[in-house]
């Protein structure tokens, strides 16, 4: 308690004298430490399940770059008993002891003017970084190498180092890096690891082949090493779920003998897998090449509700994995998960960083206003002036903040009781548990089918665990007999469960019911052939030229002008009842006379049939069967007859794309 008394007095002081706020100041000694709690943070209502076996030394890191560009757009930030405070200091009280900012080259073009994401350059990153060494915690400085965003789709190249061969651009970077590593360290700011690099997936600055990286990633660690010599030095990788990736991104290194400690990757659950799967590969790395890992970026979403009028990449109804609900409790039990996965089940697991955790609304009533804030100061995650360095993403797509949903921090800049998750892992905060939120129901219905909605759903309980209550939709009869004659359409039903509110998302869908119905799964005797006359070949084939879509089609050919005569085809007697349509095509030559159609049947009856041509390569015909009625228990066969007499050098075809579907017109 001593120690923080004096280092508030020492802050006031600075104040007193320099007018500065206290984080310019550049504080010493151990009184930084007293901001991290050592203990458990008492009475917060957050369900945490305890993470065993932390080391004191675990990295618990926040990337929180955007925050100066912010507050210049008038956010505030307070503290959890409600008064205004840096919100770095909030950060190391809540339990975090790094802070990640990344670093652009020259993030304005020639005006002056800012690209956005935060304008962050590296004068930005002397600020952060002054400011969480105040509060003791240490910086981890993430180098992009580019004048925006690098990720795996963009590693362009600074523009000052554009058209370089590589050993100028090798030497361009090292010295780059000593500069701003130079300046940190002239700021007193307590630099803990230095990334060479981000998500540097197989391109880094405008080069695209690992010879040429080689030079790139080691001319930064040399940099960091003489600088900051305690610092560790990481690289960073994303896309987990490609393991094969990985594993070749670690050998290459390995075979270039790149000197670096850190193996680090973005781990983000809608996109990169399983935690299984993380911990598998990463342990496999640490391992084979002696390194340490980490989660170097992972978020969550705290709600599916935009609060900035610039649409966020996460929300509701979106085609991603969705482990958690989006609440603060489930936000907290995804970097709960991930952080036990680093520490005990991943081997040289060394820490996990959360992304952009303090990136908020700009704040104000609408999208003009804040758009306006967005461009002077650089706090959306890009500007208009971000055009002439990225034209195809920037320059169309600029505007706000698309995680504002994922932040640790209200609209107003209040912090969520998720934050807390940093300090209560290690201790652990089973409070009692509550229904959290509902699971999202999906239907997929084939046109035919019957829409029957659950009578019951999932609660998520606060600890992710699940128990089933009675729910209510909100549903007519009306309502479902329009959806099973709108054709091919999605639908949002709404209901109530336990006070809550339910969601059942409904695809009616056109379904193909018909078993490798173009032949991708190869010969699975999905399909029977009835052969009548002889062919020399007969098969399933793969060669992807002579197919309609995909790499696989039904082949047939009869040497020297001998007659061809086959029927293709597969029976089905689960069929709901209602009307079909069935469809296929054919395309050959050399045909000479021939019969060429597709059919159906009903119980062994004929229930209509195509004719279809044959004429050359390439000329595909397509032969469709309507009307196929079908009553419950009904044996369905659908198919093609094909009968040559042959031309030339014999008969041949190919035959593809198999459907059967409902029909509803
Ligand atoms: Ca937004």
């Amino acid at each position: 308690m001593e120690k923080i008394i004096r280092s508030v007095l020492a802050a006031a002081l600075i104040i007193a004298l320099t007018g500065l706020p206290a984080f310019i100041s550049g504080c010493s000694g151990d009184t930084h430490k007293t901001y991290i709690p050592s203990s458990k943070i008492e009475g917060s209502s957050l369900y945490v399940r305890k993470v065993e076996n932390i080391p004191d030394d675990f990295i618990l890191g926040m990337d929180a770059s955007c925050v100066p560009a912010l507050e210049e757009s008038g956010v505030k930030y307070y503290s959890f008993s409600g008064e205004e405070q840096d919100v770095y200091r909030t950060l190391a009280e809540s339990g975090v002891n790094f802070i990640r900012v990344r670093v652009w080259n020259n993030p304005y073009d020639g005006n002056g003017n800012g690209y956005g994401g935060g304008n962050c350059d590296i004068d930005n990153a002397v600020e952060i970084g002054r400011r969480a060494t105040s509060y003791g915690m240490k910086l981890l400085v993430d180098f992009h190498y580019s004048d925006f965003w690098a990720d795996p789709g963009k590693q362009f190249a600074p523009k000052a180092w554009k058209g370089m061969e590589i050993e100028e651009k090798t030497q361009s970077l090292y010295d780059y890096t000593k500069e701003c590593l130079e300046k940190l360290k002239d700021a007193g700011v307590d630099v803990g690891m230095v990334q060479i690099g981000n998500e540097t997936n197989g391109t880094f600055c405008g080069e695209k082949i690992w010879f040429n990286m080689q030079y790139l990633f080691s001319a930064g660690s040399k940099a960091v090493r003489e600088i900051f010599p305690d610092a560790k030095v990481a690289l960073h990788f994303a896309n987990p779920e490609k393991v094969t990736n990985y594993q070749e991104y670690a050998k290459k290194l390995a075979y270039y003998n790149v000197d670096y400690d850190v193996f680090a990757s973005s781990y983000y659950p809608y996109w990169h897998g399983t935690l299984d799967n993380l911990s598998q590969i990463l342990s496999e790395i640490a391992e084979t090449y002696g390194k340490q890992v980490m989660v170097m970026e992972t978020s969550y979403a705290f709600t599916a509700e935009d609060t900035d009028f610039f649409g966020n990449t996460i929300s509701d109804g979106g085609n991603v994995a969705k482990p958690y609900p989006y609440t603060v409790n489930g936000q907290a039990n995804s970097v709960r998960d991930v952080i036990d996965t680093i520490v005990n089940r991943t081997k040289n697991g060394i820490g996990v960083v959360y992304w952009e955790g303090t990136w908020i609304t700009v704040g104000t009533e609408s999208w003009e206003k804040n758009s306006e804030l967005w461009e002077k100061y650089g706090s959306g995650w890009a500007s208009s002036y971000a055009s002439e360095y990225d034209p195809n993403d920037a320059g169309k797509y600029y505007g706000g903040c698309a995680v504002d949903n994922q932040a640790f921090f209200d609209a107003q800049g209040r912090p969520l009781e998720s934050l807390r998750v940093f300090n209560l892992v290690k201790y652990g905060n089973e409070t009692e548990l509550l229904a959290d939120a509902l699971e999202d129901v999906t239907l997929t219905v084939d046109l035919n089918g019957s829409i029957q909605l659950p009578e019951s759903v999932n609660a998520i309980m606060t600890d992710s665990s699940k128990q089933q209550v009675p729910v209510k939709w909100d549903i007519t009869d009306q309502d479902i007999e329009a959806m099973k004659s709108g054709g091919v359409a999605k639908y949002t039903v709404k209901g109530e469960a336990g006070g809550m509110p339910a969601v059942c998302y409904i695809s009616m869908i056109e379904f193909n019911f018909l078993k490798n119905s173009g032949f991708e799964d190869g010969d699975d005797n999905s399909w029977t052939v009835r052969e009548i006359g002889s062919a020399n070949e007969l098969f399933v084939e793969k060669k992807g030229t002579d197919s309609l879509t995909g790499d696989w089609h039904y082949h047939y050919w009869s040497a020297a002008q001998n007659s061809v005569e086959f029927y293709l085809e597969q029976t089905l007697d689960d069929l709901a009842a209602g009307k079909y349509k069935f469809s296929i095509s054919i395309m050959g030559g050399d045909s000479g006379t021939y019969e060429v159609y597709a059919y159906a049947q009903v119980n062994g009856e004929s229930a209509g049939r195509a004719d279809m041509q044959i004429t050359s390569y390439g000329n595909w015909d397509t032969g469709t069967v309507k009307d196929i009625s079908v009553s419950e228990g009904d044996v369905i066969t659908v198919g093609i007859f094909v009968k040559c007499s042959g031309a030339g050098n014999g008969a041949w075809g190919k035959i593809d794309d198999a459907m059967l579907n409902s029909q509803t017109d």
